[in-house]
């Protein structure tokens, strides 16, 4: 049989599980798909397949099995690693688990609630929110993230300093095998010793060892009350110091603590100038502080302005700011969320998603700037993220003016090179929450270490032996077996 026919034999049985209107085959019905969100990876896919439920999701895997199709999961297409854009054959199957979007259940006295994949994660957050509970997981794309994406990559975001990642937030999964076979994992267990963990070697696998079809989440008591606060500090070992105090003074209710260089929050006021209108940084970094409090509203404000009062006096922060409202809480969270959107709005640039110690942070950032701008002259640094949680987003746009592709094009390896090497050398990530994706495969292969590397190599054969699931992520293609 010629690969044509196989193929469209392939397509005939999608069609006839799917219906029509359910398997997009051309080009110009899947273009949103077939692109990262970034604009780095232009893929193309044989079709798109959107499967109503897991039981049609589990037959769309044995099909492509039986086919030997290779597949590539989606959800929201907002990942920043290119994991989930098909490459540039066509013959891939894109995936999308958009119409799995149902909350299954959600149990207060349990503190769980159960979402299928295509969830968006700002309607679980709300789905809790109506129960009066908290799903903490937030991030700048959560209005169109889903939630099979954001554990497939372990996503983190803004309040893993007292919540966790994904990872921390999901108690068990409901995946279908990559022979289709269909897992029910969905636990809603805190403890449960028995054998290997399944769910934590699919979280953060990025679709190359299972599709995530449903989970199970951890749902928290809603704070009483949510304060925000903002400092102004002129060194990266000031805002070090600072989280120090914080975390001293605060305990498990600070749940953020953002920096941001002035440069970032520059972006943020040249591409959307209605943003916190009025506010001017005059320092060199800001961090956001976010706490949550179990009393209430003053008690709140009290706490932080003690604490950011003491900060003021010893001189360590030159201006704070606490939000005396929910709207001017948004305002200074927006400056925040805006910032990869005004990166993007700026153009092209070298993103990094490192983390080191926190004790190393500050001494990371200084030595780092040095090395990129010996090496780039003119190149500009946006440096931002979750400093409790020493992972920062050390970005690099090209000088002004400059050609933002041509700059990626030539600079991006030895800028690279400098960012992760600098993180390796005290003891940093290459990739702290954003995963390997296929933009970081050749980091992967350079960082990680060949015994690890093995042990990664031999559950992706076991797991998937045909080798059809998001081939090419994460682990670069494996050499054909005996
Ligand atoms: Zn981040």
């Amino acid at each position: 049989m010629t690969p044509a026919r196989r193929t469209e034999l392939f397509l005939d049985a999608l069609l006839a599980l799917l219906g029509p209107g359910h398997v997009q085959l051309r080009d110009a019905d899947i273009a949103g798909f077939t692109r990262d969100w970034r604009g780095r990876y232009q893929g193309r896919a044989l079709a798109l397949a959107e499967p109503a439920d897991t039981a049609q999701a589990a037959e769309v895997v044995q099909l492509c099995a039986a086919h030997e199709v290779a597949l590539v999961p989606q959800g929201g297409n907002t990942g920043l690693v290119g994991g989930a854009t098909p490459d540039a054959s066509g013959r891939q199957l894109l995936l999308s688990l958009r119409r799995l979007n149902r909350i299954r259940e959600v149990s207060v006295a349990d503190g769980v609630l159960v979402a299928e994949a295509g969830c968006v994660l700002q309607t679980v957050q709300q789905a809790a929110d109506q129960h009066g509970m908290l799903f903490p997981l937030s991030l700048a794309a959560e209005g169109s993230a889903t939630i099979g994406g954001v554990l497939s990559t372990n996503a983190g975001g803004t309040a893993v300093l007292r919540y966790g990642n994904a990872r921390s937030l999901c108690l068990g999964l409901e995946v279908v095998t990559p022979r289709g076979e269909v897992w029910h994992g969905l636990s809603s267990l805190r403890k449960d010793n028995t054998g290997y963990d399944l769910r934590d070697l699919l979280i953060g696998a990025e679709g190359t060892l299972g599709l995530i079809t449903a989970a199970s989440l951890h749902i928290f008591p809603r704070p009483a009350a949510r304060r925000t606060a903002l400092a102004q500090l002129g060194h990266v070992r000031d805002a070090v110091e600072l989280f120090q105090h914080a975390r001293g003074a605060l305990g498990a209710g600070l749940t953020g603590f953002e920096l941001m260089s002035a440069h970032s929050l520059q972006l943020v006021r040249r591409h959307f100038p209605g943003l916190a209108r009025g506010f001017q940084p005059d320092a060199a970094w800001c961090v956001l502080l976010e706490l949550s409090d179990s009393e209430g509203d003053e008690h709140a404000q009290q706490r932080l302005e003690t604490l950011l009062g003491g900060a003021l006096e010893s001189g360590l922060a030159s201006d704070v700011v606490v939000a005396q409202s929910l709207a001017q809480a948004r305002e200074l969270w927006a400056l925040r969320e805006h910032i990869p959107l005004a990166q993007a709005q700026e153009g092209l640039n070298i993103k990094h998603d490192i983390s080191v110690p926190i004790s190393r942070m500050a001494g990371f950032v200084e030595s780092t700037a040095e090395l990129v701008m010996q090496a780039l002259p003119g190149a500009r640094l946006v440096v931002f993220g979750h400093l409790g949680d020493g992972n920062l987003h050390y970005n690099v746009q090209a000088p002004l003016g400059a050609d933002g592709p041509e700059f990626l094009a030539r600079h991006q390896e030895l800028c690279n090179r400098i960012v992760h090497d600098a993180a390796a050398a005290c003891g940093g990530s290459f990739s702290a929450e954003h995963g390997v994706g296929q933009l970081k495969t050749p980091e992967l292969l350079r960082y990680k270490s060949p015994v690890a590397l093995d042990m990664m190599r031999a559950i992706k054969a076991a797991l998937d032996p045909q080798g059809l699931f998001n081939p090419g992520k994460v682990l670069p293609h494996l050499p054909p077996g005996p």
